[in-house]
């Protein structure tokens, strides 16, 4: 459990010195148990206590990386169970399943398939982040051979899945391979000494997996004993139903308890052979609490969802995901392009540009600042109105853009028009009322009324 601005209290010097800027200690105390201070800035604060102080503050779920710079995978380190409490901060890693037994051409094909599981949605690239090579074959040499071919044809991170500490030490020595940080997977009640100090000994994370809580937790304590902290913990529940309860369980234990060999990030691996079956687990244990999920089949039409589910329970749900409120252009603007307006809220105005540019008409997208709220929220809530429509027009210059005096506006919004006229000088088009209908709206009305005096 966190301390409290008491129990902090009682481990400070109590001279109320006043050298940390607060006026007592106990202000102090308080500041440090709502995260808003931190110990050192005590002078005074004892060794002992310091020691006491920073591991009770340490996060109860472990931040834990796999692979290094830019494209490193963090995960754990959450504090709510519940998003709407707070968010969740590191986004579920989404990884794939690859044999060393697969022949050569189904490898090749598979990699390349792998390769083009990338969407944009939002204005953001989402896409896979790992790739687990399972060492089926049980053969060592073919499993570095795999690893090898797999890490020089993919940047994604890896898992390297071994119960062979042998095999494990050959794949990572293949091409500097562990200073990639692979996810070393995995360490069970029988093999986790040689597991621990190979990960140890290469400073890889390590993926320990039981079918008992009890045990996993036992294990952990056994591995951090032998000098390994990065864990990703893997409960291999009977069927999906207790998977989800032991992923829930890992994450209460952790978050309520404040239970430090279960305070890890969390790994599935989806065994289902049905691939809707799988999906739909997948996208189950995404929501309750798995880190890293690990597919078995990846079609597209599996992949994206997933990871859509992904973007959007990773997001913060106090703030709207927005675009930078400003005039866009879509295409070979001229001075004669039309424009419209929308809002800055992520999902409207991509909705606007994917439309727009489907009608290869190229526009001008004037996104206004309604602090990421949709068109009729924003309305409705007097964020968007005449005159924030005119600020924005002219903070855009967009009558220096154009030479027309014509604005497209949602058609949701037509009850603007007269105002917005007055307010602009702008002649008002009333456009659709969804953004599906912009590339007939743009082909036919703008065409013919619009563009042309
Ligand atoms: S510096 Fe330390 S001892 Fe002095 S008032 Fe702040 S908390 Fe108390």
């Amino acid at each position: 459990m966190a301390l409290t601005g008491l129990d902090i209290y009682k481990l400070l010097p109590k001279t109320n010195c006043k050298k940390c800027g607060r006026p007592t200690c106990l202000a102090f105390a308080m500041q440090l148990a709502q995260k808003k201070a931190n110990i050192d800035e005590c002078p005074d604060i004892s060794e002992q206590s310091k020691q006491t102080l920073g591991a009770a503050s340490a996060p109860p779920i472990k931040l834990v990386t796999i692979g290094t710079g830019d494209r490193a995978l963090k995960v754990g380190e959450e504090n709510v169970l519940f998003r709407h409490d707070e968010k969740f901060y590191h986004p579920a890693g989404v990884g794939v399943s690859l044999s060393d037994s697969l022949p050569e051409g189904e490898l090749d094909k598979k990699l390349e398939e792998i390769a083009k599981l990338r969407f944009q949605r939002v204005g953001t690239e989402i896409a896979l982040d790992l790739v687990a090579v399972q060492n089926d074959s049980g053969n060592k040499d073919t499993f570095a051979r795999v690893v090898q071919k797999v890490a020089s044809h993919t940047n994604l991170l890896l898992i390297l899945v071994s119960q062979s500490q042998e095999a494990m030490a050959q794949a990572l020595s293949v091409n500097g391979l562990a200073s990639k940080r692979p996810l070393i997977y995995g360490a069970n009640s029988q093999n986790y000494e040689p597991m621990a100090k190979l990960a140890k000994e290469k400073n890889c994370p390590l993926g320990v997996y039981s079918s008992s809580l009890e045990e996993m937790a036992d294990l952990t304590e056994k591995i951090k004993a032998l000098g390994v902290n990065e864990m990703v913990l893997d409960y291999r529940g009977k069927g999906s139903k207790d998977a989800l309860q032991g992923l829930t369980k890992i994450r209460r234990c952790a978050l309520r308890k404040n239970f430090r060999p279960l305070g890890l990030p969390t790994i599935t691996f989806l065994k289902d052979q049905d691939p809707y079956g799988e999906i739909v687990q997948a996208a189950t244990y995404l929501c309750k609490y798995a880190s890293i999920i690990v597919l078995n089949s990846y079609e597209l039409w599996q992949v994206l969802p997933l990871l859509t589910a992904r973007q959007n329970i990773y997001t913060d749900p106090q703030k709207p995901v927005q675009v930078q409120p400003k005039l866009y252009e879509v295409g070979q603007v001229t001075p004669d392009s039309p424009v419209l307006f929308t809002t800055n809220f992520s999902l409207t105005y991509y909705s606007v540009e994917g439309e727009v540019e489907a009608s290869r008409i190229p526009s001008y997208i004037l996104a206004v600042n309604t602090e990421g709220t949709s068109v009729l929220t924003a309305y409705s809530g007097d964020k968007l109105n005449e005159k924030v429509v005119a600020k924005a027009m002219n903070n855009a210059t967009v009558a220096e853009k154009v030479k027309h005096k014509k604005l497209i506006i949602p058609g949701l919004v037509a009850v603007m028009s007269a105002k917005l006229k007055d307010e602009t000088g702008w002649e008002i088009l009333v456009g659709p009322k969804e953004a599906s209908g912009l590339p007939s709206y743009l082909k036919t009305t703008w065409d013919r009324h619009g563009k042309k005096g």
